[in-house]
């Protein structure tokens, strides 16, 4: 017979066990959730968390499972019993263990709710990717230029294809026509389109491969490879793109959106480098880098001399330092090529002029070319009117309107993003909350689309924007640009903490 004060102190034995399994669900389960979003390869991802919170969710479930049995068992003189109280008692106890479970799954959920409210609004409202109305005179464009790729001495063409979104027989038509008009730079990795960028570029360069420039990344089609990763991993995730391309060899094999030194100079990314080229099957090394610590990584690849090629994030006015280590990337011989040339992409700002939205592309394009000390840039091909389009930019040079359109183009971002992080608001902030970085960050997420990389270099900063909340701004001025510090920054907590 069960005593109901000995039920009672149960009951509440299990609702504490069901609090506790919710926590390890939020900062276990939910924790190797986030890395699974972030796009982490999945199996590098420790799977330690999701098993202690199965652990404690099983326990859980037994623990309610005995308590609830125990309700249903009679109690009292029976004559004195409702019908049908012991089972009801019983259903009431399981009910708790249900809740219990969905209490969980909703704390596990609720470690990556930032991704649900941030990350869907930016894939809905996606920037526009080609000119809404082509011109008649950007028909049939041709590569007009071709540069040299520092020290690998190929001649590559100045607008060269970038293939993140590229896949399927409209990537294939994309990648042929840009072959034929001119482009000999592809440039891709495992994780675009989850190898399907891989694999269409494979099947469009049949029949001309041989004066292509082929570079792919030391990469799995689930996400980078970490520093310390195995020499025979890195080699294998080589050899896998060679089967996917259809080739026996790549130009150029780039460590992948490189945030660190530590993976920079990986020895064993290094010794795979060695041993794939001995074997013949790649030709040179390079990095590419959009990361908040792009400056001290290119510097570092230079001084070591073990980098043919660099590719960096580089579009008109940011990263003043840039002009600067790419004028000695190039001086060092090595090749550099351009990505991101877009700033920010942020075309829906001039969405008010179509006319000059359909030549911001080309104008942006020219402007970075206009450094001759850019072998060439990449940039996404994802419609097939982009070929016209983006090459009818190869060969030219800045005009007076080109120079009116980037200018109108920063206005319009101006008051609106931070993009030149001067740290000019920095003394406002009693704080000492980093607004640059924190606005940085937030850029890298909401227009680079790099979520990882910026969530990460969040995440390491001493001092968060949850400061702001119930401050009374005295930052809320001091941009000298006009960007509304207080609800930039509250918003890139939102965006880039996880919980
Ligand atoms: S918010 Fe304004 S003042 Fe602060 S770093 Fe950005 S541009 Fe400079
Ligand atoms: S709102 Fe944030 S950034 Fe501005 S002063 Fe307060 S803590 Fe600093």
């Amino acid at each position: 017979m069960a005593n109901s004060g000995t039920l009672r102190v149960a009951g509440w034995m299990v609702a504490a066990m069901w609090a506790v399994t919710a926590v390890v669900c939020f900062f276990g389960a939910g924790s190797w959730l986030g890395q699974a979003v972030e796009g982490q390869d999945r199996s590098l991802i420790s799977p330690w968390g999701g098993i202690v919170a199965i652990v404690f969710v099983l326990d859980a479930l037994l623990l309610t499972w005995l308590w609830a049995r125990r309700l249903g068992e009679p109690e009292g003189p029976a004559a004195e019993r409702p019908t049908g109280m012991g089972r009801r008692r019983f259903l009431a106890g399981l009910a708790t263990g249900v809740g219990g479970v969905v209490a969980s799954l909703v704390a596990t959920v609720g470690r990556i709710s930032p991704w649900l409210t941030v990350t869907q609004p930016n894939i809905v409202v996606s920037t526009p990717t080609a000119a809404d109305v082509p011109k008649p005179e950007w028909q049939g464009a041709r590569v007009q230029a071709y540069r040299r790729l520092g020290r690998t001495d190929f001649e590559v063409s100045d607008i060269s294809l970038g293939s993140t979104r590229i896949k399927g027989e409209v990537g294939e038509q994309i990648a042929r026509a840009a072959i034929e008009r001119g482009v000999n730079y592809f440039d891709t990795a495992p994780d675009y389109s989850e190898a399907g960028s891989e694999l269409t570029l494979g099947r469009a360069m049949k029949g001309h491969r041989d004066r292509m420039f082929l570079a792919t990344k030391f990469c799995t089609p689930h996400g980078n490879l970490p520093a310390g990763t195995s020499v025979a991993h890195y080699m294998e995730a080589v050899e896998d793109s060679l089967k996917r391309l259809q080739t026996d060899y790549v130009d150029l094999v780039h460590i992948h959106s490189c945030d660190t030194i530590e993976r920079l100079m990986d020895e064993n990314a290094h010794e795979a480098f060695d041993r794939l080229k001995q074997q013949g099957k790649v030709r040179f090394l390079g990095f590419s880098s959009h990361t908040p610590n792009l400056e001290a990584v290119a510097d570092k690849s230079i001084e070591s001399g073990a980098f043919d090629v660099m590719m960096l994030a580089y579009h008109h006015g940011a990263w003043p330092r840039l002009n600067d280590i790419v004028r000695r990337a190039r001086e060092a011989d090595m090749g550099v090529v351009a990505m991101k040339t877009l700033k920010g992409a942020k075309h829906q700002g001039l969405m008010e002029s179509r006319e000059e939205q359909d030549s911001y592309t080309q104008a942006a394009f020219k402007w970075v070319l206009g450094n001759d000390d850019v072998s060439c840039l990449v940039i996404s091909f994802r419609e097939p009117s982009n070929v016209d389009e983006y090459l009818h930019a190869s060969g030219k040079t800045m005009s007076e309107a080109d120079y009116r359109v980037l200018d109108k183009y920063d206005r319009l971002i101006a008051g609106k993003h931070c993009y030149q992080h001067c740290g000019a608001c920095l003394a406002s902030c009693p704080e000492g909350l980093p607004i640059d970085d924190v606005l940085r960050f937030k850029m890298y997420f909401e227009d680079y689309g790099d979520e990882r990389e910026a969530m990460r270099q969040y995440a390491k900063l001493e001092v968060q924007a949850d400061v702001c909340t119930g401050c009374a701004a005295p930052c809320a001025n001091a941009c000298p640009f006009d960007v509304p510090i207080p609800e930039a920054t509250a918003a890139a907590h939102r965006m880039l903490s996880l919980g």
